[in-house]
Parts: structure tokens; C-alpha cells; sequence
């Protein structure tokens, strides 16, 4: 996905007060010129502008769609515009009001709209609803400053809007790329500790429960020593290729240096142990020999508000069961797990030495 759509809904979410008070503000000045003339509170048009109004910036702060945010932000300022429109076309004595009303308008929207079409698109939609009521309040053959006017006015929007959006962009694609580097791990580009963890907390929160799995690379130190660092860099890259290509798990992340940590969701034990035994067969096959490598993993049940130390500790437990009897299984309450499945066997990959 291009950067730029990435950014769309941190963008909505960034925006979405400001451009709520902002609509408040027009329908707070549409309510005031309202009060001015009494009557027109009771004009029917009057009535279905408010309450228009009214209900597209509900709607507009309740939206989560971004292409129907951006549609509410145009409509919004449609409605203000035949509003005011309305307004003035009944006091004639407000038409000298229509040119800076309009201006104002149309230079203040551009801190409305995520997008130069949009904003350029509103801003024509209102020149165009004011334009016959400036008109007539001119004395004729003044039509050429009226452009003048209407042009420099978009204009100058435009450029506000363009430039707030472009230093936006570029502050908020700054922002995601530092956010990924924190959370990715430099080598394997699978989460980092942090990330992982923060993950497994949200998980808790939101009242899910299932199984973590704490998986170390059996006898690593060795390997390192056999064949070297950048070796090892390798076997630690097709674990997490394991990790990415064995479906099933909710998230996963490298926890330590030869150390990962993966999490399952459901209550279902069996589901939970058919997938760290095909996990385990997927990395005893990922390498072929002499680089070939196993690893050992302990599995805990977690819950809705469980303590996370709690769940790591037992998960650390049935590692270290894992490790004192034999390496290469998985551990879930002080017992090994077998598999009830035949587990698929995938071709292993060779590095050169
Ligand atoms: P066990 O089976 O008990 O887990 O033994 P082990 O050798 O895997 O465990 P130990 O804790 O003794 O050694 C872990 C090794 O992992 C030591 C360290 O050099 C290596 N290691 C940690 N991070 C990296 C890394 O990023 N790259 C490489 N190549 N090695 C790493
Ligand atoms: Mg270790
Ligand atoms: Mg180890």
C-alpha cells in the first residue's frame, strides 16, 4: 500500500477536532445571524438548514469511513453556503455582506478538507451558490472584479491547503517510518520485544484469551561457534520465516536474542498445540544440514486481565522443562505435547558457507 493511503485514517483522526470545532464555529455564526431575524428561525428552509447542519456534523464526527468523512466535510460546507445564500437573499440589506461572507468562506475551508480536490471542489460549489446573490447586490459591469475576487480567493486557499497538507504528510511519513523502526527488529524485520509485548498487553485488554509461546533456538551458542556469527544471523532469519509462513498465530516477535514469542488466540488447547507442533516441524525443516537447527518452546494459557509477568513466567517454566528434557518439543503445564496429525514437511533450505 502506497504511504500516502497509509497515512489517511492517522490523518482523519489527527484533523477530526479540528475540523469539528471549526464546523461548530459555522453552525454557532449560522445560529447567531439566525437570532439577529427572529422570524427566519421559523422559515421552513431556515429550519431544514439547521437541522441539515446539525446532522452532518454529528455524522461527520461519529464517521469512520475515510471516503465518507471526506464527503460529510463537503457537504458540511454546501449547506452552510445555501444557508447563508438563503439568508441574505431575503435581507436585501445583508447582499453587501456576500462578498467578504464568501471569502471567509472559502479561504477558511481549507483547513476542512485532507484533500486539494476536495477543497478545490467546495470551494467552487460555494462561489458558485453565492455567486448570483453578490450579483445582485453590485451595481452591474463589476462582474470582472467579482472574478478577480473569486479567483484570488480559491487561489489562496488552495495554496494554504496544499501547503498544510504537503508539511502534514511529511511530518506524519517522518513519524510512521521512526514508528516501524522501533517496532521491527533490525535483523529478522519480525516485531521487536517491545512491539511484541505491547501487542500481547492489547490483547489482554481487550478481553481476549488463548496461549503464548516462548520458543529458544536450541544449542545456538554452539552453532555460532561451528559456522560462525553471520550464519547464525541466517538461522535466526528462517526462524522468523517460520514464524511469518506457519498459519494460525495472532502476532509474533523475536523477545531476546535467539528468543521468540508468539501468541494464538481461542480457548481451544488443541488448536493451540497443533500449531506450535507444525511451528516446531517447519523450523527443524527450514535448513538443511550442516546448518540445521531445532528449538524448544513452553506454552502458557492466558486469559481476559491476566497478569503478564504471571503468563511469561509460566511460559519460561515450560521452556526450561522443554530444554532439561531433550530440546526440540513444546511444554504446556509441566507435560510434553504430541502431535494427534500427521505435520506436513516442507523442503529445507542451505546456506554456503
Ligand atoms: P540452549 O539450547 O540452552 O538455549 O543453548 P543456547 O546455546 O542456545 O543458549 P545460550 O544462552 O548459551 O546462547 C545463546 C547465544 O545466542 C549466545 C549469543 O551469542 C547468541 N546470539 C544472541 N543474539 C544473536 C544474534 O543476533 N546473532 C547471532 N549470530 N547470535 C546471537
Ligand atoms: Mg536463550
Ligand atoms: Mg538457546
Amino acid at each position: 500500500m502506497p504511504a500516502s493511503l497509509k497515512l489517511r485514517p492517522r490523518m482523519q483522526r489527527l484533523l477530526s477536532p479540528a475540523v469539528a470545532q471549526a464546523q461548530l464555529i459555522g453552525i454557532v455564526a449560522w445560529l447567531a445571524v439566525l437570532l439577529i431575524n427572529p422570524l427566519e428561525v421559523f422559515g421552513f428552509y431556515a429550519a431544514v438548514c439547521t437541522l441539515t447542519l446539525l446532522v452532518v456534523y454529528r455524522l461527520h464526527r461519529a464517521v469512520v469511513n475515510f471516503f465518507m468523512w471526506r464527503a460529510l466535510g463537503v457537504v458540511y460546507i454546501v449547506v452552510l453556503s445555501v444557508g447563508f445564500a438563503y439568508v441574505i437573499r431575503s435581507n436585501a440589506e445583508l447582499r453587501i455582506l456576500a462578498l467578504p461572507l464568501t471569502v471567509t468562506l472559502v479561504i477558511s475551508s481549507s483547513i476542512l478538507f485532507v484533500s486539494v480536490q476536495d477543497y478545490l471542489f467546495s470551494a467552487l460549489l460555494i462561489w458558485w451558490v453565492m455567486w448570483a446573490v453578490i450579483e445582485t447586490g453590485l451595481p452591474g459591469g463589476l462582474e470582472m472584479y467579482l472574478l478577480i475576487f473569486c479567483v484570488s480567493s480559491v487561489l489562496l486557499g488552495f495554496n494554504l491547503n496544499f501547503s498544510y497538507l504537503k508539511n502534514l504528510r511529511s511530518v506524519l511519513l517522518v513519524e510512521s517510518e521512526f514508528r516501524e523502526l522501533a517496532e521491527t527488529d533490525y535483523l529478522t524485520s519480525i516485531l521487536n520485544r517491545r512491539a511484541f509485548m505491547e501487542s500481547f498487553e492489547k490483547l489482554i485488554e481487550t478481553g481476549q484469551s488463548g496461549h503464548f509461546m516462548m520458543l529458544d533456538i536450541d544449542s545456538f551458542k554452539l552453532k555460532n561457534d561451528q559456522f560462525g556469527h553471520d550464519i547464525g544471523d541466517k538461522i535466526l532469519c528462517a526462524m522468523a520465516a517460520c514464524l511469518k509462513s506457519t498459519k494460525g498465530s495472532h502476532s509474533f516477535g523475536r523477545i531476546g536474542g535467539e528468543e521468540f514469542g508468539v501468541l494464538v488466540v481461542g480457548d481451544d488447547p488443541d488448536v493451540a498445540s497443533e500449531f506450535a507442533l507444525c511451528l516446531l516441524q517447519a523450523i527443524r525443516c527450514s535448513v538443511a544440514p550442516p546448518h540445521h537447527y531445532t528449538c524448544s518452546a513452553g506454552m502458557a494459557r492466558f486469559s481476559a486481565g491476566a497478569d503478564l509477568s504471571t503468563v511469561l513466567k509460566c511460559a519460561d517454566r515450560n521452556l526450561y522443562a522443554a530444554k532439561r528434557n531433550g530440546k526440540d518439543c513444546v511444554y504446556l503445564d509441566g507435560e510434553p505435547l504430541r502431535s494427534r496429525l500427521p505435520v506436513p514437511i516442507k523442503p529445507a533450505r542451505t546456506y554456503e558457507d
